[in-house]
């Protein structure tokens, strides 16, 4: 591949070959001990929407039926919770990964890291939806929209006045200690940045939130009450995703964390930026995934794009379309909460060229090496827009800004041309033992039935490719030197 100029994304791809049956009952086995909706929201049922709080809880609470991720996912591999020890063994093979992507990239891959894989998803469901409830409690708060939470925030004067109008019976020295404890920056102001800032300030899950209950006058974790041993576990997950971001770093290798279902996806993408903001300092070290079929992915990016300017971090991404729609689309209807994919493919489509574009703005108002995006796809119409969106801002394929990124065996006209350009480019590889790996890739095959209509286009380019060869005689191609291009 190299000398076609295209590189390598590591991706573990060893996957458990249990049954669906197993599946399920691993994931109701690994509920969180306690599981109502906490306390402090509870109490604020006037003045949150009662609907958005109940179906807030219902969107990330385990659903026994749908306990199997790996239904109807083609193009990602599914991690299931066994143990601790697994968690530990799997950040040894994210490390062994990285170790690999050092010896053999010369310095230039990536390792692709999931983390449901480091830890009980289970807390992840539980983090995304304290996330989910403190977002909607503050935008009551602020009485913003959610197109401009990331710009809205409250004063302490103002804070006063909001808890006083939802009857609060705290004193005023408890919301005094509290505001200077959520205010993170010390600006006088709280926005949505400080309200969610975690990974730096806390590895203990129950300290973590803490808002005043309006009904007790105290201060209430947002987080159910966990057990310690489930404190543990989240104190390992977070230890575990350092230990492995911290290696890479010493072996200076990228990493991206992939983006998973919609409800883990709050608690993933708020880690992911937390390592961002951590190690992004100088570059684009690591990348978040961003997925266009959501309704809120440009509002996602713009949040985080947000926060990584005002602290003048790099704002890495990975822009993909999502791999979990029709599982997505039914167990929202199912389980009862609106659909978070976009209605439409085209809108979809829509939607990823409106956040490269927003990503290209960025670019444009931060400068050079401030902010990247990898266009993760093998739409033909995507790649080309992403191209001449290149000529138009003038982004040479060597400043590392935009690059792209293909699964291995998919789209290799598209990869090995574009790498033959110049530009930058990578090839998402399944690795692990072969027999381990199987059960991933044998699935793959057998669900990929949309991917097959692109594996068709391939194999009439190849006949073509075959026909031409045999007229010309030149059997073995060979790979044009970069100034014949
Ligand atoms: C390098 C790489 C890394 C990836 N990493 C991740 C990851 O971390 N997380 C992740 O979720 N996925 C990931 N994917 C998979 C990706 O999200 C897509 O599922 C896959 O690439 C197909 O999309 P496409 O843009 O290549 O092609 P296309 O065939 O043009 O798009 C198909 C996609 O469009 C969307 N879509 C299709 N029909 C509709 C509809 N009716 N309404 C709304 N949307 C629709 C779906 O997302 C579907 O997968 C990755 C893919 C690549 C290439």
């Amino acid at each position: 591949m190299s000398r076609f100029g295209v590189k390598a994304i590591l991706d573990y791809s060893v996957e458990s070959d249990i049954s669906q049956e197993e599946a399920e009952e691993k994931a109701i086995q690994g509920k969180v001990s306690d599981d109502q909706i906490p306390e402090a929201i509870t109490a604020l049922s006037g003045q949150l929407d009662p609907k958005s709080v109940e179906t807030t809880h219902k969107q990330f609470n385990v659903h026994a039926k749908f306990g199997d991720r790996r239904l109807g996912v083609v193009s990602a591999r599914t991690y299931f919770y066994s143990s601790e020890h697994e968690c530990d063994k799997n950040a040894d093979v994210f490390r062994n990964c990285i170790d690999a992507v050092a010896t053999t990239t010369d310095g230039r891959g990536f390792t692709a890291v999931k983390i449901t894989a480091l830890g009980r998803p289970q807390l992840l469901l539980k983090l995304s939806e304290t996330i989910a409830h403190a977002r909607n409690f503050f935008k009551t708060l602020t009485g913003s929209t959610w197109e401009n939470l990331v710009l809205s925030k409250i004063s302490r004067e103002d804070l006063l006045r909001r808890l006083k109008d939802f009857g609060i019976k705290a004193d005023s020295k408890l919301i005094e200690e509290w505001f200077k404890m959520i205010d993170f920056d010390a600006d006088g102001f709280v926005d949505v940045h400080d309200w969610g800032n975690i990974l730096e300030h806390s590895r203990d899950f129950a300290s973590m939130f803490q808002i005043i209950n309006v009904k007790t006058g105290k201060l209430e974790p947002l987080i159910p009450k966990l057990s310690s041993q489930e404190n543990q576990e989240f104190s390992n997950m977070m230890q575990r995703l350092i230990d492995v971001a911290e290696h890479a770093r010493s072996r200076g290798v990228r990493i991206m964390i992939d983006a998973e279902q919609t409800y883990f996806q709050p608690a993933i993408s708020r880690l992911a930026v937390a390592l961002m903001r951590k190690y992004n300092q100088d570059g684009g070290f690591i990348l978040n995934t961003y997925q266009a079929y959501l309704k809120s992915a440009l509002n996602d990016i713009e949040t985080d794009m947000h926060l990584a300017k005002r602290e003048n971090f790099h704002f890495g991404c990975k822009l993909v379309r999502g791999a979990y729609m029709d599982q997505e689309r039914r167990r929202a209807k199912e389980v009862g909460y609106d659909d978070p994919i976009n209605p439409t493919y085209e809108a979809t489509n829509d939607m990823y060229h409106r956040c490269l574009t927003r990503i290209a703005d960025e670019h444009d108002a931060r400068g050079l090496g401030k902010v990247s995006v990898m266009v993760a796809s093998h739409n033909e119409e995507t790649v080309r827009y992403a191209v001449n969106l290149m000529k138009e801002r003038e982004i040479a394929p060597s400043q590392r800004v935009i690059c792209f990124a293909q699964l291995y065996g998919m789209c290799d006209q598209v990869s090995f041309s574009l790498g033959q350009a110049g530009y930058s480019i990578y090839k998402y590889l399944p690795y692990g033992p072969v027999e381990e790996v199987l059960p991933y890739l044998s699935r793959r095959a057998l669900e990929n039935g949309g991917m097959l209509k692109k594996v068709q286009k391939e194999r009439s380019l190849l006949w073509t490719e075959l026909k031409r060869r045999l007229a010309s005689g030149q059997m073995v191609y060979t790979v044009p030197e970069k100034n014949d291009i």
